[in-house]
């Protein structure tokens, strides 16, 4: 298949390099165009005030990889890879693997989902490849089954434009339980702003704080489904694949909106 890989770690991140050479040694036609610095929780962010750069990377990956690092964002990466620097479009965006989780509410802020749905909004089907672990250095087991994916989707292409996002558990390939399709969870964070002074008395923060992880249905109109939640899944060790889409409607909402009255008279707010 023809692929383009990015993600938000950076150009030189290590599960980056792991993912792209595997897919190329597999066969597959890879191109990468990613950030050339490490651009994790820029979410959606694009590049409107100033130039973007790439430049062309050799000797750093498989030789049958084409490479460019990027000075913008993944998204950026992403849109430049498609409407420039890719001679025919991809059949897959593929993203990762990123060095830690991306589950819950992290889906909103990750680099790496973002990549691979900027494919989405070009109708071309993704796969978010994450590491449930911000510090294990091992992506063997999460490659070994980013190629086997890939292999499957070759085989058995996704039903339209949908992202797969997909979390590893960072644990040896025999403690691997199984593998889910699951819904988004919870998980946001807690005491997030660290409060401390600079040398000159000046006050100054730093987003740090705890994750809360599936607490009772937070998100309410969430769909549940009977599917076990992302959260959950990696928490008990088994891959966890959930499809994502951009569309946000909040469906339960706009059918309960819509016995409201009120709205539809906004019209008389106008008039004084
Ligand atoms: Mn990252």
């Amino acid at each position: 298949m023809r692929l383009l890989v990015s993600n938000d770690d950076g150009i030189f991140a290590p599960g980056l390099r792991a993912l792209a050479n595997t897919l190329a040694q597999a066969g597959h036609e890879v191109t990468v165009v990613a950030p050339d610095r490490e651009r994790s929780a820029t979410g959606h962010g694009l590049t409107l005030h100033k130039p973007i750069r790439v430049e062309s990377v050799t000797g750093f990956f498989h030789p049958t990889v084409t490479a460019w690092a990027c000075s913008g964002t993944p998204a950026d990466c992403v849109k430049l890879a498609l409407g420039r620097l890719l001679p025919h479009p991809p059949d897959l965006v593929v993203a990762g693997i990123n060095q830690g989780q991306n589950l819950g509410t992290d889906i909103l802020y990750s680099g790496t989902v973002s990549a691979a749905m900027e494919g989405l909004f070009e109708n071309i089907p993704g796969v978010a490849f994450s590491l449930a672990s911000y510090t294990e250095p091992e992506f063997t087991v999460a490659r070994r089954f980013a190629a086997g994916l890939i292999r499957q989707l070759a085989h058995q292409p996704l039903p339209g434009a949908i992202l797969l996002n997909v979390n590893i558990p960072a644990v040896a390939a025999p403690d691997i339980a199984g593998v889910c399709l699951t819904r988004q969870g919870v998980r946001r964070y807690t005491d997030q702003f660290d409060e401390r002074t600079d040398p000159r008395g000046r006050t100054y923060y730093w987003l740090a704080g705890t994750a809360v992880e599936d607490e009772p249905e937070a998100a309410d109109g969430a769909y549940t489904g009977s599917f076990p939640t992302d959260v959950a899944t990696v928490k008990s060790n088994k891959i966890s694949i959930t499809p994502l889409r951009y569309n946000l409607t909040d469906a339960p909402g706009l059918d309960t909106l819509a016995t409201w009255s009120g709205l539809n008279q906004g019209l008389y707010w106008l008039k004084d």
